[in-house]
């Protein structure tokens, strides 16, 4: 077995992603064909603005494709959560299936719900990527960073403003119900 390697090892495998990241002009290239932009050249000025907040060329390509992923992810998603909305209106059922259903469907509009929430900060975030506030914090404006938006790109608060407001939650939620189970499981999963 370990004799065979030696063959293949000239062969530059799909880790030329990495090598990419560093020629420059391919970065450009990449960005442009991703966000469909007309030139170029108007992929610099994105990158030029994504530099004012810290964060370089192939950073900024790889949060785009991050967040481009994501999206595609929640959008094929969704088709197949409205066939099975379809399916079931259509069927005939009796009212034990149609408890079950309207349970069923209540639960697949609860996460319909959620991906159009996340569709819409994913879309969010890159409308900032276009008019360079991406990378930005809204609190305070300081660089969010590429280490906390390649874990969550939608980030639009830097670490210390999200944990004062997570603070600031707690603080009034005391007394109230507590948050419910499925929101936790759910930042905590687009989290990483
Ligand atoms: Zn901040």
């Amino acid at each position: 077995m370990g004799t065979k390697t030696t063959k293949s090892k000239k062969e530059i495998p799909v880790a030329a992603a990495g090598a990419s990241v560093k020629d420059g002009k391919s970065l450009e290239a990449r960005l442009s064909r991703m966000l469909r932009l007309p030139s170029e050249e108007e992929a610099d000025r994105l990158f030029n603005l994504a530099k004012g907040r810290g964060l370089a060329k192939g950073q900024l390509v790889l949060l785009v494709e991050t967040i481009l992923q994501e999206q595609n992810k929640i959008v094929f998603g969704k088709k197949i959560i409205e066939g099975d909305l379809q399916t079931h209106q259509d069927d005939r059922m009796d009212e034990a299936d149609q408890a079950s259903s309207d349970n069923h469907q209540g639960m697949t509009m609860r996460m319909a719900n959620r991906e159009n929430f996340k569709l819409k900060r994913l879309q969010r975030a890159l409308d900032k990527v276009y008019d360079g506030s991406f990378g930005e914090c809204e609190g305070c404006g300081v660089d969010i960073g590429f280490a906390r938006l390649s874990a969550r790109p939608i980030a639009d608060l830097c670490i210390v403003c999200k944990e004062e407001e997570e603070r600031k939650e707690n603080l009034s939620a005391v007394g109230r119900k507590p948050k419910s189970m499925g929101q936790t499981l759910g930042s905590k999963l687009s989290v990483g």
